[in-house]
């Protein structure tokens, strides 16, 4: 019995010797260090997705949950929520100032995906949204299957086009896409007739419904969204994952969005 408590009294031991040289090791590593150096934690988020990343144009200030999983990041990291340094990107300008080495870090509805993996450090997913299609009330769409042989909307560089597609081949049905750089003139195409839908994640299209548009029902293609960071930068991606984790554990994922009404 007195054998059994020391043997499990040293694997404790060791487990917690490797856990803590882990975060040493992430902690001490020259990305971190940079960071450090920096002073600020540099991070690209969404400025026109109301409550995940938005800009007040009446305070300029930006704010929403992702601004706030930001804040967390720079707390662990830098030991103060205050210091980030935020900057504005589209699904299409993200990963080039994630190579360039502009922002250290994306939370901007940033889907994981397989292929997107190969190119960046994704964290575990913090929050997960569907695909869904906004159309003009007047047009009397009542979902995907009524948009065959229309035209759909998508931003470049976005999953929508893809998760579309996969649909309206499970329908049977043929759709065509016109891609666009940026939500404002998806929108802007939706309203002069351009096309008929403009497709994007439901928590994205939120911030575009007005009083002649309505989002339709139809959600698919899960999207989970998680913190991506360059490859190499390693401990960052490490730290950036024990953060997420522990604020989904801690409930603190939830309060957040509790906080900004997510569900
Ligand atoms: N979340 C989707 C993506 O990552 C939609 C585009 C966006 O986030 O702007 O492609």
């Amino acid at each position: 019995m007195k054998k059994m408590f020391v043997l499990l009294g040293s694997m404790v031991l060791l487990a917690s010797l490797v856990a803590g040289s882990c975060f040493a090791v992430a902690s001490d590593s020259p990305d971190i260090k940079a960071i450090k150096e920096h002073g600020v934690l540099r991070v690209g988020v969404k400025v026109d997705v109301p409550k995940f990343g938005y800009r007040d144009p009446k305070t300029d200030k930006i704010d929403g949950f992702e601004v706030d999983i930001a804040k967390a990041i720079a707390q662990k990291i830098l030991g103060k929520k205050s210091k980030i340094d935020l900057q504005a990107v589209n699904a299409k300008t993200r990963g080039p100032l994630l190579d360039n080495g502009e922002v250290d870090l994306v939370i901007a509805t940033f889907t994981i995906t397989d292929e997107r993996k190969k190119s960046y450090n994704f964290s575990d997913p913090y929050f997960t949204d569907g695909v869904g299609l906004l159309v003009k009330k007047a047009a009397k769409i009542k979902s995907l299957k009524d948009l065959n042989g229309k035209k759909i909307g998508v931003a470049q560089s976005s999953t929508s086009q893809k998760a579309v597609q996969d649909e309206a081949d499970k329908l049977g049905i043929k759709v065509d896409f016109l891609s666009y750089a940026t939500y404002p003139e998806i929108k802007a195409a939706l309203d002069s007739g351009r096309v008929d839908c403009f497709s994007v994640d439901a928590s994205i299209l939120n911030g575009y419904l007005d009083k002649s548009t309505m989002i339709l029902p139809d959600r698919f293609s899960p999207q989970n969204y998680g913190v991506a960071s360059k490859k190499g930068n390693d401990g960052l991606a490490q730290i950036v994952n024990e953060t997420i984790n522990q604020m989904k554990s801690s409930g603190q994922i939830d309060k957040f969005i509790k906080k900004w009404k997510l569900k």
